[in-house]
């Protein structure tokens, strides 16, 4: 990392999170030394909200699977949780397009190992929903085309829009029995897993209320930082720096 005397994050554990060259770092970024200290107390605020186990949520085993046997990870499950902690300035409140303004001070991406067969699960309740409403909607334009529906002038509209409220509708009741019947292999609300429950309950949330399953983003690589060794680093670098007499970067 960049040596940067100017910058309160240098040679921290926070520079070593970020991980970037100091022309692409946020920090770097702010005019004002207080802004930058501000900055610098925020991000280990953030970082001291997370459990001590929090990288085992990237390991090699899947965090979904339910039960002693746990297989192994074939990507990411991503989510955004959030924290109402470092206390935002004024005028950094997030809406999220809701009425309800839900206090952000910390926002971070949580990427947890999954495995094959609990990726499929998961993305099944949302395939049901999709597909369950789009055969309703399906079956009201099918209506429409029966003389007595179609003779009656806005008729048909109503005919669709009844169709899709009562697909979506039996969509959410066939997609819950899904997850009910496979919650004994699978794990559906990220808040089931012990990692993320301690979360939860030292504050974290999903900025999308989404119900019994969480929606996650599937990634093939991995979107968060771990948190192991970046204390050990910080000695380390400044083990360096007395042993390297004046190296630049
Ligand atoms: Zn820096
Ligand atoms: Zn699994």
């Amino acid at each position: 990392m960049p040596k940067n005397a100017q910058c309160p994050a240098s040679d921290t554990e926070i520079c070593r999170w970020l991980g970037k060259e100091c022309e692409d770092c946020y920090i770097s970024s702010l005019k004002h030394k207080e802004d930058m200290e501000k900055a610098v107390s925020d991000f280990r605020v953030t970082l001291s909200l997370l459990p001590e186990d929090f990288d085992s949520l990237q390991g090699e085993e899947c965090c979904f699977c339910v039960g002693d046997v746990k297989k192994p990870r074939a990507g990411y499950a991503v989510i955004d949780l959030a924290h109402s902690e470092p206390e935002a300035r004024k005028g950094m409140f997030f809406g999220f397009g809701k009425k309800v303004r839900v206090r952000v001070g910390s926002l971070m991406p949580v990427s947890i190992s999954i495995c094959r067969d609990c990726r499929r699960a998961l993305r099944m309740v949302d395939y049901i929903k999709w597909i369950v409403t789009a055969a309703f909607v399906g079956l009201g334009i099918g209506l429409c085309f029966i003389p007595a529906i179609n003779a009656i002038p806005a008729l048909p509209y109503g005919v669709v829009i009844a169709a899709f409220l009562v697909g979506y509708v039996i969509s959410r009741v066939v997609s819950d029995a899904y997850m009910k019947r496979k919650s004994k292999q699978t794990v559906f609300n990220v808040f089931d897993i012990p990692v993320c429950r301690k979360m939860q309950e030292a504050g974290w949330f999903t900025i999308q209320d989404s119900g019994s399953a969480t929606r996650f983003i599937m990634s093939r690589k991995s979107y968060t930082k771990k948190i192991s060794g970046l204390r050990d680093a910080v000695d380390e670098a400044s083990a360096k720096i007395e042993n390297t007499p004046e190296s630049k970067d």
